[in-house]
């Protein structure tokens, strides 16, 4: 069944009637993006028209966008920071939307340290149930027969603390993959997993991963796709193979369960699912084994047809491993979402990852673009910034996206920089382009400028006794180790050189920066394991220098030069590399706890 000017696929039409609903679909909003969003608007604006935060602003039930776009200011979130703290602490007034916040999801993003939490509600879980829907019917144009066989996605539930006020604080995954949306799923031939919930939802990391690589080590055949939410998440998984394979293939040779899984829950239902297979289990032996660890992915799950990982932003620093281990799969990036809202999908999933371009689906929230100028000071109060619609971008430009949702956010400012790549219809298709201010990032941990500052200055007073100080400093996100690891340089001013700061010292500087790092950091140390230990590389006096005349060779001017505080390109690395004395790692874990919420 054709469905008319729909995505080009070189497969042809849809093969099934869902997907052909699902493509409809797609086409009907990206057609009609303008009046979708007019709607979409509408009716944020009309049934949160009691709402405190709109009547405080004069909007009396207005509805139209000229009003809308006159009385409403853009905003970051530390300045709903006192909303949020009294839904947090509480207060079920309708402050900034009128249905019940449900719960609060807690992003990635930092405000002063600690996870920002977003407020939602009951039916956004529609909403991002909606849009995973899409997600396979599009795949399904581009790779056939994903419905013989299983994938094998390495997903995780992670801690959820309550604020004050009794309400949840926990991940947008987490509370998606607790909800009866996920668990009680209708069956899909072409979304069958071979992680059982029970796998998924267990809380602690290590049992959880280890259930799930063991039950795609027992279906390896069926296996068709291998995925987890980021790049960094399959690359941890393949380093958990590397470090558990031995026992995960006694379990399989003996039918019985490690003695490392405790969770009843796990046990219970991998309990009927393993059986001896003293061939399947000499077989990972053999391949695990194996100095060379080259392939691992098609030599262990031979029908892999694509990784599903996100390649995008920050994490495209992991493709070349990705395709050392899977020996050049497709990477297929599939949707572009956050915990404030789910913003769209990749309409040609099996594209290069430098081509993603993700449409955004106009009914997911009201959307706008802050027109971006990297050299621009900024706008002022008498010429405030003029926000584009969705339909009005324009293609090469760079925009902030700025964001309108059901749950309560008005004009709210993501952070997310995007540049326009083309339409779908009358929808504007977005290349991720970076995230604002972010230094630092492994896995979903994000340091800017400031926070590693702080961090180096924290850790420097460690060095006073010793009559040093950090002369320079600059920063790089390791990705060659797994899990990935902040390296920091530091130029050190020795001004007693009999009293110089020893190797001790330098580790205790590891552990201080760590500790003064954003707790999202210090999650992915503690409870995660996908951060590795910060490591200082102290380089030799007047290296630092040798940068500047590297860069000024190289056009920069000397008046304007300043160094830069993260550094990632091969030759200067290659010449920091070159001067360092001493190389120091953080020799424990920094303090970290989920119940941490003020
Ligand atoms: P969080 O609020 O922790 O869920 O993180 C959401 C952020 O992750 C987004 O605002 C983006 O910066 C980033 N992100 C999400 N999806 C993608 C993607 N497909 N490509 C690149 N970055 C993404």
């Amino acid at each position: 069944m054709a469905v008319d000017s729909a995505i080009s696929s070189p497969l042809g039409p849809p093969t099934c009637e869902k997907d052909a609903k699902a493509l409809q679909f797609i086409e009907e909003m990206t057609r009609n993006a303008d009046a979708v969003q007019e709607r979409v608007l509408a009716e944020i604006l009309s049934r949160n028209a009691e709402t405190e935060y709109l009547k405080r602003f004069n909007v009396a039930g207005e509805t139209d966008i000229e009003t809308f776009k006159s009385k409403i200011p853009m905003i970051t979130y530390e300045d709903l920071q006192p909303e949020i703290q009294r839904i947090a602490n509480g207060d079920r007034s309708a402050i900034l939307s009128a249905h019940p916040i449900s719960e609060f999801l807690t992003s990635s993003g930092t405000s002063a340290g600690e996870r920002k939490l977003m407020p939602t509600i009951k039916e956004e879980l529609d909403r991002r149930q909606l849009l995973y829907s899409l997600l396979m019917p599009v795949m399904n144009l581009y790779v056939r027969g994903l419905d013989k066989g299983k994938g094998l996605y390495f997903l995780f539930v992670k801690s959820e603390t309550k604020t004050p006020g009794g309400l949840l604080a926990r991940p947008v995954l987490t509370s998606y993959y607790k909800s009866e949306h996920f668990k009680t799923r209708p069956y899909d031939p072409y979304t069958v997993y071979t992680s059982p919930n029970e796998t998924i939802l267990c809380p602690d990391s290590f049992q959880s991963m280890y259930s799930q690589m063991l039950c795609g080590l027992l279906e390896r055949k069926q296996v068709l796709r291998l995925g987890a939410v980021f790049a960094s998440g399959l690359l941890r998984a393949i380093r958990f193979l590397q470090l558990n394979w031995e026992e995960l293939a006694e379990d399989i040779r003996s039918g019985s369960l490690s003695s490392k899984i405790t969770d009843p829950a796990i046990i219970g239902c991998l309990g009927n699912i393993i059986k001896p297979d003293p061939e399947l289990a000499a077989f990972v032996s053999q391949e695990c084994s194996k100095e060379n660890w080259e392939g691992i992915i098609t030599r262990i799950w031979p029908n892999t047809k694509y990784l599903d990982v996100i390649v995008t932003g920050a994490m495209a620093q992991y493709i070349p491993t990705l395709d050392y281990y899977s020996g050049g799969l497709p990477l297929a990036c599939t949707m572009y979402a956050s915990s404030e809202c789910y913003f769209g999908l990749n309409l040609n999933p099996m594209c290069k990852p430098s081509e993603v371009s993700y449409t955004i689906m106009p009914n997911m929230a009201y959307f706008e673009f802050l027109p971006h100028e990297p050299n621009s000071s900024g706008f002022t109060r008498d010429s405030p910034p003029k926000l584009v619609d969705l339909v009005d971008v324009e293609i090469g430009k760079e925009y902030e996206l700025v964001i309108t949702t059901y749950a309560g956010l008005y004009r709210y400012r993501v952070g997310d920089i995007l540049r326009v790549t083309g339409f779908h219809n009358s929808a504007p298709q977005f290349h991720f382009v970076r995230r604002k201010n972010v230094l630092l990032s492994i896995d979903s941990d994000k340091t800017d400028e400031a926070e590693l500052q702080r961090a180096v200055e924290n850790a420097s007073k460690l060095l006073a006794k010793f009559n040093t100080t950090v002369a320079e400093y600059t920063s790089f996100a390791d990705t060659k180790t797994i899990p990935g690891h902040y390296v920091i340089y530091w130029e050190l001013l020795v001004k007693d050189q009999a009293n110089s700061p020893n190797e001790e010292v330098l580790s205790q500087c590891c552990l201080e920066m760590e500790e003064s790092l954003n707790s999202v950091y210090r999650q992915g140390r503690v409870a995660d394991n996908s951060i590795g230990p910060l490591e200082i590389r102290v380089v030799k006096s007047g290296t630092f220098e040798e940068l500047m005349d590297y860069a000024i060779s190289r056009g920069a001017s000397i008046n304007q030069y300043k160094v830069p505080r993260c550094v990632n390109f091969t030759p200067i690395m290659e010449l920091l590399d070159s001067r360092v004395v001493t190389a120091q790692f953080s020799p424990a874990l920094p303090r970290w706890t989920p119940a941490r919420r003020r």
